[in-house]
């Protein structure tokens, strides 16, 4: 798609015209060469408009894809050596509702080491066919190689839609495939519709979480997404195993210009989406020095430590406290929120909690509408009392 210019309708008065009416200022003339349009150019069509017919927008003629070719919804298993982590399972329980609308299968893709055995627990979360590439070399996640088999598998099999983990893994896996495959990736999907004629409404929050865009893929196969973690609940293991189905793995796929040399453990009390129990503080803390006080309480509790962007913007926090839409995605049983307002984006990162408790000294605050426990009151007087209390065994 793009803009033509009908060289002989420009005149040196319309080219003028068009000029000042060009927001970002991609237009240029000369009487040499005539109207030029620049990289500048947004595709807005005021130029087209008000061009009495010299500039026009071609649309892009969309290639015709055999729908009927591409079968199926596809779930990319993220491991660490065999270790499969809870978003394969979370995916393939959303990828099992979405297949039930068009009646195709549910597949799963495994590359690593050794991991015939693990690659068949995945039948039991939802997997009508499991695919597996091993190889002692995949042993650990290397961009190229694991690259040029998921786009090799994608080629063979030609799964219609494609789910991948939000993860870092998923996240630099997805589009590098996509690219490849030229078609299109919806990245941090919160929610996933199936339409009968096998087109996957992809959704997800836009514009700072104040819309929810539905983005769709109907003149391309296949259709990728990644989800993050948690969003999707994981499915009950049902059901018995079966074998995998073996796939080659050749000597191109393994090319690589990396090498891991080693692999160090990150330190446990990083990563919030895993915990259980969560304390989340948020600006009604007023100093730095008074998070000492939260810290004590969540440790009586065994809580992990979050909060709200603000704080990290302060630096009181590591980004990876950050509960929200520009943070974590987490889903503990018990999250009690201090001090935060409850802001659209912090509780796009929360709202599946099961348990969720308030502390806020503003009674409207909107945190009291996800909340399923609210206190109204000064934070600074109920934790000391808090503390007290469980201190004294209450
Ligand atoms: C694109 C975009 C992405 C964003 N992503 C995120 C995100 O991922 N996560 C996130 O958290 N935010 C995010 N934000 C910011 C978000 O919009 C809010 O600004 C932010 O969440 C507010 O943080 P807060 O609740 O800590 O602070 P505030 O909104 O200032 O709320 C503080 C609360 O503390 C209460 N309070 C004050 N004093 C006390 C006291 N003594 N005792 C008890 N309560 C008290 C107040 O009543 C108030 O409700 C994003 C914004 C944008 C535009
Ligand atoms: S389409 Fe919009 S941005 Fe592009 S040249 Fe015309 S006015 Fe400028």
């Amino acid at each position: 798609m793009g803009l033509v210019i009908d060289q002989s309708r420009i005149t040196p008065q319309l080219a003028e015209k068009l000029k000042g009416i060009c927001p970002f200022g991609a237009i240029s003339f000369n009487h040499a060469d005539g109207l030029h349009i620049g990289m500048g150019c947004k595709l807005c069509r005021l130029c087209v408009r008000q061009s009495e017919g010299a500039v026009t927008y071609v649309e892009e003629q969309s290639a015709s894809v055999d729908k009927s070719l591409w079968k199926g919804v596809l779930v990319f298993c993220e491991h660490f050596r065999g270790k499969i982590h809870d978003v394969t399972f979370e995916l393939l329980g959303e990828a099992r509702q979405l297949a039930a609308v068009t009646g195709q299968e549910v597949m799963a893709l495994m590359i690593g080491s050794s991991v015939r055995d693990e690659a068949r627990e995945l039948y039991r979360y939802g997997a009508d066919r499991v695919y597996v590439y091993d190889d002692p070399a995949l042993k650990d996640f290397l961009i190229e190689p694991y690259t040029n088999i998921f786009h090799s598998f994608i080629e063979t099999v030609r799964p219609s839609s494609i789910l991948v983990g939000a993860t870092n893994t998923g996240r630099s896996l997805a589009p590098r495939v996509a690219a490849r495959l030229g078609t299109g990736l919806t990245a941090d999907c919160t929610s996933l519709e199936m339409n009968p004629d096998t087109d996957l409404v992809q959704i997800r929050p836009a514009f700072g979480g104040n819309i929810m865009a539905r983005i769709m893929t109907p003149n391309h196969r296949p259709q990728f997404c990644t989800v993050r973690y948690k969003i999707f609940s994981k499915p009950r293991r049902t059901g018995s195993d079966a074998e995998p189905v073996m796939m080659p793995v050749l000597p191109w796929m393994l090319k690589s210009r990396e090498t891991i040399l080693e692999i160090e453990d990150k330190p446990q009390d990083i990563d919030i989406s895993e915990a259980e129990i969560i304390v989340q503080c948020g600006r009604g803390v007023k100093s730095k020095s008074d998070l000492s006080m939260i810290e004590e309480f969540a440790s009586l509790i065994g809580a992990r430590m979050a909060c709200t962007r603000p704080l990290v913007e302060n630096n009181w926090f590591d980004s990876k406290h950050q509960i929200g839409l520009s943070g974590r995605t987490v889903k503990p049983k018990l999250l009690i929120c201090i001090g935060v307002s409850g802001a659209v984006q912090t509780v796009a990162g929360m709202k599946g909690s099961e348990l969720i408790i308030a502390i806020n000294s503003d009674s409207e605050a909107p945190i009291f509408d996800v909340a399923h426990y609210g206190y109204v009151g000064d934070l600074y007087e109920i934790i000391p009392r808090l503390i007290k209390r469980i201190k004294e065994g209450a």
